[in-house]
């Protein structure tokens, strides 16, 4: 049989078979994926194949015999010293960020980086920018100002309420028969979004009374939920943006677009587009077409500093 991991505790899966029935299922023996070393050779999202155990037995059980080529996933490295990879999920269609300008504030320096990680991770991302109902005209002239330099790059950008309900029509339309995860700052408005999206569907709930079972030495797993209106969300508990990917100082420059799309004209082919003599990506800067909270990220990621912070200021 054929289905899809949608929760894992370690050492049990919970499979969807495409029929719509759920399994619990396990690995017998050595089971490991080439290419990845990792900690958990099955993970949430992943397609496997599994045969059933004990079919006559009142919660049928399943062993899981092979897992296909995944389109992408994403990774978390453990902090102790074996530094092992742990897979938090897999075969996730898109990812939205939601974004607030303040309560809390959401900067474009936390944007570029989650952009990033979706770049090299093979993920797409659409940015929301939540609760559009409380901002003055000022605050509405920055959003849109953001939005236009996002879409300008190739980013979908929509403007919400999670609370008003303004425009979830269309992130449910956005959805719609795909997997999706659901990222942005603590606060930004995730819990609310979902509930506007599926009332009984309350995570927040479910996480606590989870928590409260299993004692405070829980590790959090990924989760995959359905979603009544046929779409499906991954929710990655205190996992911000994506985890970590490690990228290159050289191939950086390849998951920002827009410095992509130019590269071919720098003079040099590992142009790190920082003082190298006749860079496409800065005569296009110092043109005005790559927006310079863009080349800020960039540079602070290059450099390997933490978050600074930066924000638009001259905008108009
Ligand atoms: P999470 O931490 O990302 O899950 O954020 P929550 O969903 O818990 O939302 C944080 C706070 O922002 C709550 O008080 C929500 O009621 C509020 N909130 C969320 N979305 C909106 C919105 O679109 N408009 C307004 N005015 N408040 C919102
Ligand atoms: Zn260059």
């Amino acid at each position: 049989m054929t289905g899809t991991v949608y929760k894992s505790t370690g050492s049990w899966y919970q499979v969807k078979s495409d029929e719509g029935k759920f399994y619990q299922c396990r690995i017998k023996g050595k089971f490991r994926i080439k290419g990845i070393k990792s900690t958990n050779p099955v993970a949430v999202g992943d397609r496997v194949e599994f045969k059933l155990e004990n079919a006559s037995e009142e919660e049928e059980t399943g062993v899981i015999t092979g897992i296909k080529d995944r389109e992408n996933y994403i990774i978390r490295k453990s902090v102790n010293l074996s530094k092992q990879t742990h897979i938090i999920a897999s075969n996730i269609d898109q990812a939205f960020l939601l974004v607030t300008l303040n309560n809390p504030p959401t900067f474009t320096t936390f944007i570029d980086r989650f952009l990033v990680t979706a770049e090299a991770y093979g993920i797409k991302a659409i940015l929301l920018f939540n609760k559009i109902d409380t901002y003055n005209d000022d605050e509405l002239t920055e959003i849109k100002y953001m939005a236009a330099m996002y879409r300008g790059i190739g980013y979908e950008c929509l403007g919400i309420s999670a609370k008003t309900g303004k425009n979830i029509d269309k992130v449910m339309d956005l959805m719609k028969n795909k997997t999706s995860m659901i990222s942005g700052h603590s606060g930004t408005g995730k819990s609310t979004l979902i509930n506007a999206i599926e009332p009984t569907l309350d995570l927040k709930t479910k996480k606590i009374s989870e928590q409260h079972k299993q004692g405070q030495h829980t590790t959090t797993f990924a989760e995959m939920y359905d979603l009544d209106f046929g779409a499906r969300i991954i929710d990655t508990p205190g996992i911000k943006g994506f985890g970590v990917v490690d990228i290159e100082k050289e191939e950086l420059g390849d998951y920002f677009p827009e410095f992509f799309a130019r590269k071919q004209d720098c003079k040099f082919n590992n142009c790190l587009h920082v003082d190298e003599p006749q860079c496409a990506v800065k005569d296009a800067l110092e043109a005005g077409e790559i927006p310079w909270s863009r080349y800020k990220s960039y540079l602070q990621i290059l450099k390997g500093e933490e978050d600074q912070h930066y924000r638009i200021d001259n905008y108009e």
